[in-house]
């Protein structure tokens, strides 16, 4: 285990409130300028290390409990499209490493993570084969920096899901195994969402639930099905963006009032218009909380201001909170006494 400051395992830690885990390290690197939009592969933890390592430090500052692993398409499959395949493994145990000093000096708990293989089909047993062996290389290396839990996520079919939980049983560790909810709640293996959650609970799931692809709106209805169909902890970590009903996906969004993205579709490096605030992820964290929903994150889109305001939603008073807004002292807005009053005056001018 690391040194992670109360000492608690991840399954205690829920048992006595909510968890956070910030996300999203593939955004938030590519809009830094470290990894390229399209095949989304994390070249940045062998070439730039210290990019990696600076954003586990600041989502820990924002208050959240886990180091995820910054290993998510740092598979097999995505090396191979992008022709690095010989990089595979000094990558995968770089990103453990960063994490894994990062969850020691910040007493949070280091996670390993494994996802979504873009090669898995339901009617082709090949593929099964294929999907099993990237989990099981990419966890064997994982085992080797003990990690306190492991993260499968973003899973668009209930088979591939499923034989990922068979794998991570390797580590002994509690397992997050978190679906990518599209359009319609159903896997694109024709699994009910619920179902397919009750299905991983079934086969050894410690935490279930869904991450990504959806903003706060079109996530929260998901969110009670699930809590009534198993009865391990339920996990939620949405985009940040304003998704809807009628464009419930991040992929799914419009912007008609602009016309100079390519291909008319902001998905994935034009959705700046369409990102929540702080206060709607907070609202976001509540809701869900109060539904019994207690694994909460966020995901692609996230910013350590989004993870904080999930922090202090749930009661935290994390590292950050100690430059939250306080308009008191705003040289038009502010109440303070400090404040000239000849300049409050002047705050309807602004
Ligand atoms: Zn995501």
């Amino acid at each position: 285990m690391s040194a992670n400051a109360s000492g608690l395992g991840l399954m205690q830690r829920l048992a006595e409130g909510p968890v956070i885990c910030a996300e999203g390290y593939l955004f938030e690197l590519e809009r830094r300028g470290f990894l390229q939009a399209g095949a989304f592969v994390p070249i940045v933890v062998l070439e730039n290390p210290d990019a990696v390592r600076q954003l586990h430090v600041e989502f820990a500052r924002a208050g959240s409990d886990i180091i995820e692993a910054f290993t998510y398409y740092g598979h097999r499959e995505k090396l191979r499209l992008i022709g690095m395949e010989e990089v595979l493994e000094p990558l995968n145990r770089q990103a453990l490493q960063i994490a894994k000093d990062v969850a020691d000096e910040t007493g949070t708990l280091l996670a390993a993570n494994i996802c979504n293989t873009n090669i898995f089909e339901a009617d082709d047993p090949d593929t099964h084969a294929k999907v099993r062996a990237i989990f099981d290389e990419q966890l064997a290396w994982a085992a080797e920096f003990s990690p306190d839990l492991v993260i499968a996520e973003t899973f668009s079919f209930t088979g591939e899901a499923m034989i990922a939980v068979e794998a991570c049983k390797a580590l002994g560790v509690p397992m997050v195994v978190t679906m990518a909810v599209h359009a319609h709640p159903t896997s694109m293996d024709g699994v009910d969402l619920n179902e397919t959650c009750r299905m991983l609970e079934g086969a050894g799931a410690d935490v279930v639930g869904v991450n990504c692809i959806r903003g706060p709106d079109s996530m929260l209805p998901l969110l009670q099905g699930i809590r009534d169909a198993v009865s391990c902890p339920v996990a939620a970590l949405p985009v940040p963006y304003r998704t809807t009903d009628a464009m419930p996906t991040f992929q799914s969004l419009r912007d008609p009032g602009c016309h100079c993205i390519p291909d008319d579709r902001p998905f994935p490096v034009a959705l700046d218009p369409f990102t929540c605030n702080r206060y709607e992820l907070a609202e976001f964290a509540k809701a869900a909380y109060a539904m019994g929903v207690n694994y909460l994150g966020v995901c692609c889109g996230a910013g350590p201001h989004h993870i904080r305001a999930v922090a202090e939603a749930l009661g935290r008073r994390p590292e950050a909170s100690r430059f939250s807004p306080d308009m008191s002292k705003h040289a038009f807005f502010g109440t303070d006494a400090a404040v000239p009053e000849g300049y409050k005056k002047r705050a309807s001018l602004l």
